[in-house]
């Protein structure tokens, strides 16, 4: 084969030799992995060897249906070669392997999404904590360049009949082209690091051993090292698939090892789930609730991260094991049932993975019950990190609405910062409280000091105060626990005087007969703005509120509607006045001889309202134009 170097990028010449830019983002990403300064670069070995691990199990999977594609080499294998002297690593697999667009797709872009938000990250400074996280990103492969100065993959696809060479500095290009097939793995791919000079010691044997035992011990494959050149290869990780081993024989740092594989994770797992399902159906499950959220958390995909695997052979990565508001839930399920011969979507529909899907949620959701009971402190960590995730359970699974309730934890007007869970709440229920109340509202410290909960505080009664977006939607289904219906403190009638106030509170003055006629002046003068003015129960010390009509969504809810431009109209709100307040009081002893004063009057109460709200006045030139008129009257008064 003749080798013409391509003159310019993009060049294609006669014998396919290529070179080609690197889509920018891969670009930038290279830039920063090489000149930032990591703390860890260790985590390259890692990336090779997943990447190395995965193409031997997309191998097993294809071969399922072909299975000349193993020929005589059927038993997966990593290889690690050391060559000290030439400081050159190689980590080589007898997977799938890459054709030569796969190379220049795979090796080239940046396929998954989110991957530029990491960038923005490391590029912010972030790069110590990050570099942890570049297996998650999908650009696991790139950290190569962090180590070494040059890098070739020779690759030969299964069943294919040429093999390509693929060659970058990390600068900007790369080159593909056509690899001798004598030069090439027989199947598969070789990775080739050429090391930088500080990056000498990743040829020395224990610092390899050592690294792959550490971060790389699970991975189905087993790992071989070649020291030098010419030596006897040597077995350093037998890629014993850890879930099918007892329990008891397994180390809580093996499951942590093996968590942060799985889950590209770098804590601890906050809850490892380890079990098999006997009986009807058998399956193992090996699962972990993480010690912190993961990145992909809030991704508008909401995908799930749990693996399935048929007979440990990996099956795929989107099986949707767990529903969506489990996503936080890292791990796999390997079945003993499922025909490995069908496709991955007839595998989807299978009846016997919804049988699956519906054993491991109950299992999940029972343990964290069971650690909700045992070690309430712990949950509170989990329940800080998920409790948003989790909560949208609550409108999306009504079968399991109750045991998500019983989950959900809160912050309430008593709590402080502890959290509460609905059984607390209920216990410490008022006599003759028949509800259990909420507030939604996007900020903790506006919700507490809204005057809306006066008449609760007054009472004692507990008000759950509920601040993430999630919790507007699944309040409005209607929701139950222990027979209480939740209800909101921002609609309706707050029903108060099913509760007496304590003994010892001051009592409030007596409503006088002048206040009903000003309420109705107050009606006709706001006219359509409002849908009712009522006397308020639930304020003792402010002398306005707005609250939502009984029906429809409550005020917070209400909100995020008319944001997101859902709401034909805006809808009405009630405007509650304290018929008990002395401002009130002495504006319904008022004659009539002053009527734009007492228009003004109206106008401000309910714009006072509204701002209490945290919304604007209604009409801001008229709202100032009150405003003016009532300080001129008191600067002549004075
Ligand atoms: P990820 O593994 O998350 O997809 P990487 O940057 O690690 O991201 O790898 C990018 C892609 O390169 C892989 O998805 C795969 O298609 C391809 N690839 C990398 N290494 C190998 C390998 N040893 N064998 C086959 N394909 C590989
Ligand atoms: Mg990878």
């Amino acid at each position: 084969m003749t080798d013409t170097t391509a003159t310019e990028t993009g060049a294609r010449e006669t014998n396919n030799r290529e070179t080609r830019a690197f889509e920018a983002d891969v670009a930038r990403l290279l830039h920063m992995m090489v000149h930032s300064v990591y703390s860890d670069k260790d985590v390259f070995l890692r990336e090779l060897i997943s990447n190395a691990a995965d193409a031997c199990e997309k191998l097993r999977f294809e071969a399922i249906g072909r299975p000349e594609l193993l020929g005589d080499d059927p038993k997966p294998r990593i290889t690690i070669s050391a060559d000290p002297d030439n400081r050159q690593l190689v980590v080589e697999d007898n997977g799938i392997g890459m054709s030569r667009d796969e190379m220049a797709e795979a090796l080239g872009t940046i396929a998954r999404s989110g991957t530029r938000a990491f960038m923005e990250r490391l590029e912010a400074g972030k790069a110590t904590e990050d570099s942890q996280l570049i297996g998650q990103f999908g650009v696991g492969f790139y950290s190569a360049f962090m180590v070494a100065d040059r890098v070739d993959v020779i690759s030969r696809q299964a069943g294919g009949t040429d093999a390509w060479r693929w060659s970058s500095d990390g600068k900007g290009t790369y080159e593909i082209a056509p690899a001798p097939l004598d030069a090439a793995p027989a199947r598969g791919t070789r990775v080739i690091l050429h090391l930088m000079e500080d990056a000498s010691s990743y040829t020395t044997p224990y610092r390899l051993e050592g690294l792959v035992t550490s971060q790389s011990g699970h991975v189905p494959v087993p790992i071989t090292l070649v020291e030098k050149p010419g030596a006897e290869p040597r077995d350093i990780a037998d890629g014993t698939a850890l879930w099918v081993r007892q329990k008891s024989e397994i180390k809580p740092e093996e499951y942590t090892d093996f968590y942060r594989g799985i889950a590209g994770q770098y804590d601890e797992p906050a809850v490892t789930i380890h079990f098999r399902a006997e009986g009807r159906q058998e399956y193992s499950v090996l699962a972990f609730v993480p010690g912190s959220r993961p990145f992909d958390l809030f991704d508008q995909d909401r995908q799930g991260r749990m693996k399935l695997y048929v007979r440990r052979v990996f099956i795929t990565d989107d099986a949707d094991i767990l529903p969506r508001y489990l996503r936080f839930v890292r791990g796999l399920v390997d079945s003993a049932d499922l025909p490995l011969n069908v496709s991955r979507e007839m595998i989807q529909e299978s009846p016997l993975l919804a049988s699956i899907r519906k054993g491991v949620t109950n299992r999940v959701l029972g343990d964290l019950a069971k650690l909700a009971d045992n070690d309430a402190e712990a949950y509170a960590r989990i329940w800080e990190n998920f409790g948003v995730v989790l909560k949208e359970g609550l409108y999306e699974d009504y079968e399991r609405r109750e045991q998500l309730l019983k989950l959900s934890r809160f912050r309430s007007t008593t709590s402080g910062e502890a959290s509460r869970s609905l059984a607390d709440y209920v216990g410490a229920m008022k006599e003759g409280q028949k509800a259990i109340f909420f507030m939604a509202g996007d900020d903790r410290a506006r919700l507490e000091a809204s005057p809306q909960l006066e008449g609760f505080r007054a009472r004692g009664i507990e008000v759950l105060l509920l601040t993430d977006p999630v919790d507007s939607f699944w309040v409005t289904m209607a929701p139950e626990f222990d027979g209480k219906p939740l209800k909101s403190v921002t609609q309706g009638a707050a029903e108060l005087s099913d509760v007496p106030l304590p003994e010892d509170a001051a009592k409030p003055a007596e409503a006088t007969p002048e206040v009903g006629a000003f309420l109705a002046f107050v009606k006709s003068t706001l006219g359509d703005e409002v849908s009712d003015v009522k006397a308020s129960d639930r304020l003792t010390t402010s002398a306005v509120c707005l609250v939502a009509p009984e029906h429809g969504p409550d005020r917070q809810f209400e909100r995020l509607l008319n944001a997101a431009g859902r709401l034909d109209k805006a809808a009405r709100p009630i405007l509650e006045i304290n018929p008990r307040h002395e401002r009130v009081a002495a504006l319904a002893r008022l004659g009539d001889d002053d009527r734009t004063f007492k228009e003004d009057a109206a106008h401000l109460l309910y714009d006072e309202a509204r701002v209490l709200d945290g919304d604007k006045p209604a009409d801001a030139r008229a709202f100032s134009a009150r405003l003016a008129r009532l300080i001129e009257r008191g600067l002549a008064k004075g």
